[in-house]
């Protein structure tokens, strides 16, 4: 039979409150909420009421809360100071099977520690070309390394199947990247999206990128002169800003 939730009132404070709303979750949904403010630290301690789904392997639709394990996640919204979730995150156990298995996480993505909203603020800010590393990780108590690897998880720049009429190459400052610490963006001038993220806009990093087109697609590109006689039939010329806009 089925386990009765256990119910209680739920204080909540508006730091409380935007968790639920940053999540989509109601107030029913949660067994306890509190945060403790540590002066350059505020931790939020939330249990989730338990929704006892069926077993993923064997289907039974009766399992028992298993054990609680605490998960310390990374929710840098408040920009003053460092804040982390602790998640008593519970597991149940199918008692036909013996599987075991966690609830829904709702603040992270698969095998993440770093909050949703936490990935999607770092993401919107990244979309500034001017923005580094470096300074989104500093404006979200984060490192350089977690920033760069949020965003090398969640952006996938599709591949570019033609050349665009004009490629614009520009370089912004990377605290790491390999070979450089600078990164070379080639972005279609005419739309403003992106076409490639190079490591650098050495030669040979260049070559590889125009290599990727057939000769064709290459020769068309007509406003690039030489870049290097390497590229049979390519003739290549890097557009300065001065080219562009006279
Ligand atoms: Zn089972």
């Amino acid at each position: 039979m089925r386990k009765k939730a256990e119910t209680r009132n739920v204080p909540i404070t508006s730091l409380e409150n935007s968790v639920l709303e940053l999540y989509g979750l109601d107030q029913n949904a949660v067994e306890s909420l509190s945060s403790t403010n540590l002066g350059d630290l505020v931790i939020i301690n939330v249990t989730l009421k338990p929704d006892y789904p069926p077993c993923p392997r064997c289907g039974h639709e009766h399992p028992n809360v298993c054990n609680y394990v605490d998960k310390t996640i990374t929710h840098s919204i408040l920009h003053n100071c460092r804040c982390q979730i602790n998640y008593h995150a519970r597991r149940y156990k199918c008692p036909v099977c013996n599987r075991t298995w966690y609830e829904f996480n709702p603040f992270v993505f698969k095998k993440q520690r770093i909050s949703v909203s936490t990935v999607v603020c770092v993401l919107e800010e990244m979309r500034d070309p001017a923005v580094t590393f470096t300074s989104v990780a500093k404006r979200y108590n984060l490192s350089p390394a977690t920033v760069q690897h949020i965003f090398d998880d969640h952006v996938q720049i599709p591949k570019a199947t033609t050349l665009p009429r004009v490629l614009q190459l520009d370089e912004t400052y990377s605290f790491k990247s390999g070979t450089s610490v600078y990164v070379c963006m080639l972005l279609d001038y005419d739309t403003q999206t992106a076409v490639d993220l190079l490591p650098s806009r050495k030669k040979q990093d260049l070559i590889d990128f125009f290599s990727s087109f057939p000769l064709e697609e290459r020769q068309m590109f007509g406003l690039l002169q030489r870049i290097c006689t390497r590229l049979t039939g390519l003739s290549v010329k890097v557009l300065s800003r001065r080219d562009l806009c006279p």
